[in-house]
C-alpha cells in the first residue's frame, strides 16, 4: 500500500492489521450504522484511517483509539483539518470509556455509536468490555472474524452459539449484515470476515436478579458444554447436586437437558431461582 510505503512501516501482523480496502464494503459499515450529522462516534483501531474519513464526513465528531504510535503520526498528517476528530494513543482495553463519554458529548453531540474494524485478537474483549461497561451507546457495528460473528449473531440455543451469544443477547438485539472476502484487505487475513451490527437495548432482555450469578451459570454451562447440565453446574461447584436436581424439576427443565439447548430465559429463571434460594456454594 502507498501510504505504507510512504511512511516506511509494515503491517503489524500482532496488532492485527488487516487494512480494508474495499469500497463497497466501507459504505455498507457506514450504512449499517446508520450515521447522522449529530452522531457521536468512537472508532477502535483507525489504522491508516479508511474508515475514520466517511465517519468525520459524516458525524459531529470521531475519536478514534488506537494502540499503534506508527499509525498516529499517519492519522494526525491525514486529518489534521478536521476540527471534529480527536485521537487517543491507547490500547482500547485500558480506556475508560464512560468517563470519555461523559466528558466529550456535548449539545452538538447525540446518539453515541461505536464503529470499527476490530483487531481479531482480541474480539471477545472488546465487545465484552463494551457491553459490561454499560455504556451509554446506541449500536455497535463493527467487522468480525466471520466464524465469531456467525456466534454473535446466532441464536441462544443454536447450532453456533457459545456463552457469548447469550451475553449478546442480554444486552443488544444482534444482526449481520454482510460476509466480507479475506480479499478485501491488505495483508489479506487466513479467514473472512462478517460486518455485524448490535442494537444497545436500554434495559437487558431478561430480568434477573443477581447478573454476576447470570453469567457465572452461562459460562459453567459452557465450560463443560458436552455435559449435562446437572452435571456442568454440579461439578463447576454452583451447589450441590440434590439441590440442581430439584431446580430442574421445579422449573420442568429436562433433568438430562445440556446447557446448549436452554434460552436465555430459562438462564435467567435458573439464576432466580438460585439466588432465591440463597443455595449458590
Ligand atoms: N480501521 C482500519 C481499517 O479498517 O483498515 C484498521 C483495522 S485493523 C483490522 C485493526 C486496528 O486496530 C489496527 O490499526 C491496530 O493497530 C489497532 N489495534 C490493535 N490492537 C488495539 C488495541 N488494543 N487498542 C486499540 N487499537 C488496537
Amino acid at each position: 500500500m502507498d501510504i505504507l510505503k510512504q511512511y516506511n512501516i509494515k503491517a503489524n501482523k500482532n496488532l492485527g492489521q488487516n487494512f480494508l480496502v474495499d469500497d463497497n464494503t466501507i459504505e455498507n459499515i457506514i450504512e449499517a450504522a446508520k450515521i447522522s450529522k449529530n452522531d457521536f462516534i468512537i472508532e477502535i483501531g483507525p489504522g491508516l484511517g479508511t474508515l475514520t474519513k466517511p465517519l468525520l464526513e459524516n458525524s459531529a465528531k470521531v475519536i478514534s483509539v488506537e494502540i499503534d504510535n506508527k499509525m498516529i503520526k499517519i492519522l494526525e498528517d491525514r486529518f489534521k483539518l478536521y476540527n471534529n476528530f480527536e485521537l487517543i494513543n491507547e490500547d482500547i482495553l485500558n480506556v475508560d470509556l464512560n468517563k470519555l463519554i461523559k466528558e466529550r458529548k456535548n449539545n452538538d453531540t447525540d446518539k453515541v455509536k461505536i464503529v470499527a474494524n476490530l483487531p481479531y485478537y482480541i474480539t471477545t474483549p472488546i465487545i465484552m468490555k463494551l457491553l459490561e461497561n454499560k455504556l451509554e451507546i446506541e449500536s455497535i457495528t463493527v467487522m468480525v472474524q466471520k466464524e465469531v460473528a456467525d456466534r454473535l449473531v446466532e441464536k441462544p440455543g443454536g447450532k453456533n452459539s457459545g456463552a457469548i451469544t447469550y451475553a449478546i443477547n442480554y444486552y443488544t438485539i444482534p444482526k449481520k449484515i454482510m460476509d466480507v472476502s479475506r480479499k478485501s484487505f491488505i495483508p489479506s487475513p487466513a479467514v473472512d470476515s462478517s460486518v455485524i451490527n448490535l442494537q444497545v437495548l436500554k434495559k437487558p432482555s431478561v430480568k434477573v436478579s443477581n447478573e454476576n450469578l447470570l453469567f457465572k451459570i452461562i459460562k459453567l454451562a459452557f465450560m463443560q458444554k458436552r455435559k449435562t447440565l446437572l452435571n456442568a453446574l454440579t461439578n463447576g461447584g454452583l451447589s450441590n447436586k440434590n439441590t440442581i436436581e430439584q431446580m430442574l424439576l421445579d422449573l420442568k427443565l429436562d433433568l438430562k437437558i445440556r446447557g446448549e439447548k436452554l434460552s436465555l430465559e430459562d438462564f435467567a429463571r435458573i439464576t432466580n431461582y438460585i439466588n432465591e434460594k440463597n443455595c449458590a456454594n
